[in-house]
């Protein structure tokens, strides 16, 4: 088949590789006008664990194994440790190959084979199914006609929104926002303080620290905002906003590294929650389909897997692709769910709503492993 794919994240970068492999053509079309490698370490664990050695991966994807857990602390507002982060708590296992967002996403795309045509700067601005073909109009004014689109473009997909609807039909937001991006001047004079927390009430402000980088991490509580996605400095200014007023600890320097950061992520915690993936030729992957927010800690294991196993009942259905379809769905959606159910009690660790909550929270966590 000729397949297009919206969006080089995680998930499209994977189904790129899969799908080529298989012996499919593929075009991906990647929004930005380079790779989004930026964001925090993530986790590959799980079934991705399979899925990664499956695709030839997995011994790279060691290699660049780093272990912040396990070093991660609670401070109060003077900066001395109150409490550590339990591994249980965010659902970890010794398994699980933690790594360098840049590092894994630099991995996929090295193993993207060569005649995958990815394309920056360019997205779909129009699709027309007609039930034998995708006509698809870019931004850039090209058009093409495809047998396949995979809609690979995150929590705000834009293939979502044309095929299925708007996207406030299909997310439960978590009444968190979150912003990460480079720290630099964070660096700490005592090593085994990998990662620090600052825990107020109904925000937090974190270092994380892995090699030479140092990335600062600001969350908050706050219902849905009104604001366009794509504006970085609507984003900038909302989180200013957000933590206006606050100077403990080194909160006015990570909020002054964040306006300074052009490649600053931010977006609210949003579960995405769609009753079907496919539409005709049109099928979701990753967050586009069933966000769970990096509150799980899955996102990008999801990500893995549903490219796989789009891939593999794409190869086991032939022309059926209604079949294929369904069969992917089924097979991927008790994966979904269960990170998405995991992501909801979030909130209530990482950004406890009261000085109460934040006590409690770290009792347990003292309890559990003393500091
Ligand atoms: C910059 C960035 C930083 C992140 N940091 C973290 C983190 O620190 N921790 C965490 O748990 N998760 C993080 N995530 C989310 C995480 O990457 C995903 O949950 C997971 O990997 C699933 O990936 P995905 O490919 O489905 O979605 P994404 O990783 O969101 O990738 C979607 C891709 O599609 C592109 N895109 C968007 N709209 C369009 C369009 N209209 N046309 C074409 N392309 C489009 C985006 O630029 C992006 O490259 C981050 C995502 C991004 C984009």
């Amino acid at each position: 088949m000729k397949i297009l794919i919206s969006g080089a994240g995680a998930a499209g970068l994977c189904a790129g590789i899969d799908l080529a492999r298989a012996g499919h053509t593929v075009e991906i079309v990647e929004r930005a006008n380079h790779l989004r490698v930026n964001g925090s370490p993530i986790d590959v664990r799980g079934d991705a664990l399979e899925i990664a050695r499956g695709m030839g991966i997995l011994d790279a994807v060691r290699e660049h194994r780093i272990t912040m857990t396990e070093q991660t602390v609670f401070v109060d507002r003077s900066g001395a440790a109150v409490a550590p982060l339990v591994g249980q708590e965010i659902n970890e296992s010794p398994e699980d190959i933690e790594l360098p967002r840049e590092d894994l996403m630099t991995i996929l795309r090295q193993a993207l084979p060569e005649e995958v045509d990815l394309r920056f700067a360019e997205s779909i601005v129009a699709l027309v199914d007609d039930g034998s073909r995708v006509a698809v109009t870019f931004a850039s004014g090209r058009e093409g006609g495809y047998d396949l689109v995979v809609g690979a473009d995150g929590v705000h997909s834009a293939v979502r929104r044309m095929v299925f609807g708007p996207e406030e039909q299909f997310s439960e937001h978590l009444g968190v926002y979150a912003a990460i991006g480079e720290a630099p001047g964070q660096a700490s004079s005592d090593t085994t303080r990998v990662t620090e927390i600052l825990s107020l009430p109904g925000c937090f402000a974190g270092i994380a620290r892995y090699r030479d980088k140092t990335l600062g991490i600001l969350e908050f509580r706050s219902g849905p905002i009104d604001y366009d996605y794509h504006d970085l400095d609507a984003q900038k200014r909302i989180l200013a906003e957000a933590f206006a007023g606050i100077e403990d600890w080194r909160v006015p320097e990570l909020v002054k590294n964040a306006q300074e950061d052009p490649e600053l992520y931010f977006d609210a915690t949003a579960l995405i929650h769609m009753p079907t993936w496919n539409r005709g030729r049109v099928v979701l992957i990753g967050d586009a389909a069933h966000c769970a927010t990096p509150m799980a800690g899955r996102g990008t294991s999801l990500a893995l897997l549903g490219a796989w196993t789009l891939t593999e009942e794409l190869g086991r259905h032939g022309d059926d692709l209604a079949a294929a379809f369904t069969a992917y769905e089924q097979r991927q959606r008790p994966h979904a769910a269960a990170a998405q159910e995991f992501a909801r009690g979030g909130a209530d660790l990482v950004v406890p709503a009261t000085w109460e909550a934040i006590e409690a929270r770290n009792s347990r966590l003292r309890a559990a492993q003393p500091i």
